[in-house]
């Protein structure tokens, strides 16, 4: 008679498993939580004890870890050592194994968690078994995800047992299952230690959705998730109508996200390509959006809008008379949503505002590695202080236009250029090799609206041209980061017409 062992945790969908077990003459072993659960339902089990001779003990601690269970799992069916040496001590083979874990993740995202209990959830028998039964997939089978207890019935109930290619895919399954579930315990005890750059990084992500294609239609691509992250970011972000979220979305929506952010009044981002293409603030949601939209009624095109604040009718009735990929916000009223929803195709999400904003890390990748630094979350006040290093002292209005130019200007693509009014931006310059370059391009699209208007720049000028080219089209006041050995050659250009210049002393290249 062939024999399972079943040890859950989650106890969803296990008396179904066993009853189709029993039916197919299968005799089950189980642990004290379990054996109640399946005894209640009418299902007799043989306890561990039954088997080892031991009770449960130390809190359960060790529970299924004895040679009568493990060389069960682990003894090799096609070996005739291994078969004599299970004779000869008594070790009845296990052909099935039923085991999930103690829920680990759920106990350490509980807000008032202690260390204690994090700790008494990490679960040593349940994945040693699991990882003898996968390491035998040759003869044993091994479930831990209950979605699959359809698929080995089914196979049991047709062939009598399952095939060799589903315990090869189970027992896969089941170490990523171990290495992730450890990995969780690895992050959880490198943060209470306090280990900032620990030797190894044990990362990892469970899968969000497919992607019907990556960066383009001939790369397959698919979106994972941190599994503790709950916070404002786009992984938490809601689709509530529209096409399926692609690769790009994903990644222009975060950079929109990653922007709207710095802004506690309402505000309304437009993104393209990762980078801003218009930025407004305003006393409501639609005087920022028609801000954003009149900063570049071009680039919005086919863009990525987000609003920090509800979408109302009047906000709508705009959004809805331009081609836009996604409309994201932290909810649409009633009518907004019935206008919106008529186009089948816009993407259309919500995300709490008020959750939140991620902590920690942010990692990029490069062929063969993983870059790891902080994110860049210094605001324009956490900064040292701003230093006017000309001769012109900046106006109230010139003031507040810079901490506005400030708070894009961290989002664009280096080299970066933000020219703003207080309201709005009037022209962004990104990604060019040269400083110069993103100065042309931002002052082209700002000109003829420059009054009253600011140039920020992520880093430093490493010369008087591009002061002397802003000064030329008529920008009265530079916010820059300041540094460079030809510093002084900026501030005399700059003093020369007439110019405001700040110094931050702090750089925010975003590459
Ligand atoms: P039950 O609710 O049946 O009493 O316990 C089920 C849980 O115990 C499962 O999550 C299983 O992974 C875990 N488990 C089984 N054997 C052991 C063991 O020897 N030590 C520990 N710590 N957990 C075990």
């Amino acid at each position: 008679m062939k024999r399972a062992l079943i040890s859950v945790s989650d106890k969803n969908g296990i008396v179904e498993f066993a009853k189709a077990l029993i039916e197919n003459d299968i005799e089950i072993i189980s642990t004290g939580g379990t054996k109640k659960v399946l005894e209640e339902a009418g299902i007799h089990t043989k306890s561990i004890e039954e088997i080892t001779g031991f009770p449960e003990m130390l809190d359960g601690r060790v529970k299924t870890l004895h040679p009568l269970i493990h060389g069960g799992l682990l003894g090799r069916r096609d070996l005739a050592s291994h078969l004599e040496a299970m004779k000869e001590h008594n070790i009845q083979p296990i052909d099935y194994v039923c085991v999930n874990l103690y829920p680990f993740k759920e106990t350490i995202m509980k807000a008032d968690v202690t260390t204690a209990e994090a700790i008494e959830n990490i679960d040593i028998g349940g994945p040693s078994m699991l990882r003898s039964a996968a390491k035998n997939y040759a003869a044993v089978t091994v479930v831990v995800d209950p979605l699959d207890y359809p698929v080995v019935i089914e196979e049991i109930q047709k062939e009598g047992e399952t095939t060799l290619k589903t315990r090869e895919k189970l027992a896969a399954k089941v170490f990523r299952h171990t290495a992730s579930y450890d990995a969780l315990i690895a992050g959880f005890l490198t943060n209470l230690v306090g280990e900032t750059e620990p030797e190894k990084v044990t990362l990892t992500y469970d899968r969000q959705q497919g992607l019907r294609y990556g960066e383009n239609s001939h790369q397959e691509a698919s979106f994972y998730k941190e599994p503790l992250t709950v916070d404002f970011s786009i992984t938490n972000a809601k689709q509530i109508h529209g096409k399926e979220l692609s690769y790009n979305n994903i990644k222009d929506a975060d950079a929109a996200i990653r922007i709207a952010r710095e802004f506690s009044e309402p505000v309304t981002v437009a993104v393209k390509h990762m980078n801003p293409c218009g930025v407004g603030i305003g006393a409501t949601v639609f005087e920022a959006f028609q801000r954003a939209y009149e900063a570049d009624s071009v680039s919005i095109f086919g863009g990525i809008i987000v609003l920090n604040r509800e979408v109302d009718l009047v906000t709508a009735e705009k959004l809805h008379g331009i081609f836009l990929e996604i409309i994201l916000a932290p909810s649409f009223s009633e009518e907004a949503l019935a206008l919106l929803t008529k186009k089948k195709n816009l993407r259309l999400m919500t995300l709490n505002f008020d959750q939140a904003a991620v902590k920690g890390k942010e990692m990029t990748s490069v062929l063969g590695g993983l870059l790891i630094q902080d994110q860049d979350l210094l605001s324009p006040t956490e900064t040292p202080k701003w230093q006017v290093v000309t001769e012109r002292q900046p106006t109230k209005e010139e003031l507040k236009a810079m901490e506005f130019a400030w708070k894009v200007m961290k989002h664009v693509k280096s080299n970066g250029i933000v020219i703003a009014n207080d309201q709005h931006t009037l022209g962004i310059g990104a990604g060019q090799m040269n400083r110069v370059g993103s100065v042309k391009i931002a002052l082209e699209q700002a000109a003829g609206q420059l009054d009253g208007a600011v140039l920020a720049s992520d880093a430093f000028f490493p010369m008087s041209d591009s002061v002397e080219y802003a000064a030329s089209q008529g920008i009265k006041a530079i916010i820059q980061p300041g540094g460079s050995i030809k510093d002084q050659e900026s501030i005399d250009a700059a003093n020369e017409s007439g110019m405001t210049m700040i110094f931050t002393k702090t750089r925010h290249f975003r590459h």
